[in-house]
């Protein structure tokens, strides 16, 4: 008998086993970091490719580790370089390192419904709701739902549904995105809609005149996402506070308190002073804190009516999850969020960045240069409102290979200029922005 040697058996025949390849240490770690399914899956493309010749059977083991995902999400950290501080696409706020941290403690087994000091059941969500009070002095009670679509739908369908009338200005019938529409959303509830006024303008007398016996509530919606100029005119929350009726305050993007740079921006605090009985509005806009839709009440009937939000039905399935809750706390008593401060930054400080980033581009052999820019807060709020901004410019084909890259970077194209604004991009971030655009090249 002749023996062949190993070199004349057809390679196809020399593909390892699965059993064989899985046990390599670096696949075995993969598997706990993982999961088995795809760690198995890698394996079974690389000793396809051997099959087919494209690799050599020796090489399966360090063809699966090479393929192997980083992680099991598909969903990606992406810089944000579009100067659009909530940009929808891209997950809206960005939470804090406390809210994160948070998040991280709340995901394993917690103290989300139970007092530790009794031993029994505790009321899910009394600590945020307690930082959403502090935050807000001026609130009775809070509640905190899913998002600030879900605030609106519990109260309209806990106070108007079925049949009941929330009169509403046909200037504030506002689309929020995505075709989604808030007169729609109302309207699903099996609440009746009075509409008042004109697109561009209403008068106290239009509300008072819809005000009836029907009457659940008068709403007042903050046009978050567009502007109306020239012959307008609303109705203060002060004054439709007076028509005797509840009044509920959608002020959209979770402001709390006035916000010096944007004065036309409405906020909690503001609006439970001038009368609101309740006021809602979403946690992941310009409060820079997770998804979550915010009710808050001011003194009197309010507190009486969230307690019955609270125990409607639909609250169940409108209710946060105990990651949403923590992070939500971390974001009202921790350090100022990343929107916050991107919000508050200072130009001067952009600029010098900008001219930093440039510099060192440059000196990497980049076409950059540093430019003025201006950026806005998004669709999360104060439409209209620009803020000075820095950029760095770099040739447009920059745009697309950035958002190939990893991670992605997002940035603006603009007079055929790739632009990276630095307003929505933390400080710490420099570093790595800098390697993502010198490693496009
Ligand atoms: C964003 C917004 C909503 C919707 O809030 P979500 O948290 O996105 O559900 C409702 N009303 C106004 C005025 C808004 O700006």
């Amino acid at each position: 008998m002749v023996a062949f040697p190993d070199e004349a058996v057809d390679p196809r025949r020399r593909v390892p086993r699965t059993d064989v390849v899985l046990a390599d240490p670096r696949l075995v770690s993969a598997a706990s970091r993982l999961g088995p399914v795809v760690v198995k899956q890698a394996v079974g493309t690389a000793q396809a490719r051997a099959r087919r010749g494209e690799i050599v059977p020796e090489a399966v083991a360090d063809a699966a580790v090479d393929a192997l995902p980083t992680a099991v999400t598909t969903l990606r950290r992406v810089l944000n370089a579009t100067g659009v501080l909530l940009h929808t696409n891209l997950g809206r706020a960005p939470l804090s390192a406390a809210a994160r941290t948070a998040i991280e403690v709340a995901a394993g087994t917690c103290d989300v419904e139970l007092d530790l000091a009794t031993g029994t059941r505790g009321r899910r969500g009394a600590a945020a709701v307690a930082a959403l009070r502090d935050a807000v002095p001026g609130a009775a009670a809070a509640h905190v739902v899913n998002n600030g679509a879900a605030a609106l739908a519990l109260v309209a369908t806990a106070l108007a549904a079925p049949g009941r009338e929330i009169v509403v200005s046909r200037g504030e019938m506002v689309e929020i995105g995505d075709g989604f529409r808030i007169p729609d959303l109302l309207a699903a509830t099996g609440a009746r809609l009075r509409e008042v006024g004109t697109t561009n303008r209403v008068h106290l007398d239009d509300y008072a005149a819809a005000v009836g016996s029907d009457t659940a509530f008068v709403l007042k919606v903050h046009p978050s996402n567009f502007v109306v100029t020239g012959f307008t005119r609303s109705v203060d929350v002060a004054d439709l506070g007076g028509l005797g009726v509840p009044l509920v305050v959608d002020i959209g993007s979770g402001l709390l308190q006035p916000h010096p740079l944007l004065p036309d921006e409405p906020d909690a605090a503001t609006a439970l002073a001038g009368g609101a009985t309740l006021v809602t509005a979403s946690g992941d806009k310009l409060l820079g804190g997770p998804q979550a839709g915010l009710l808050l009440a001011g003194p009197g009937p309010g507190a009486e009516l969230v307690e019955r939000l609270r125990r409607h039905p639909l609250a169940r399935a409108l209710r946060v999850d105990k990651l949403t809750l923590a992070a939500l706390e971390a974001t009202l008593r921790g350090p100022e969020p990343p929107t916050v401060s991107a919000l508050g930054a200072d130009p001067e400080a952009l600029r010098a960045r900008a001219a930093r980033l440039a510099d060192r581009l440059t000196a990497a052999g980049v076409d950059a240069e540093a430019v003025a820019n201006e950026a806005t807060v998004g669709g999360g709020g104060a439409p209209g409102v620009t803020l000075p901004s820095a950029a760095v410019a770099l040739p447009e084909a920059y745009a697309a290979a950035l958002r190939a890259g990893d991670p992605p970077v997002l940035a603006r194209v603009r007079h055929g200029r790739c632009l990276l604004d630095l307003r929505a991009v933390q400080a710490e971030e420099d570093d790595l922005l800098l390697r993502c655009v010198t490693s496009c090249r």
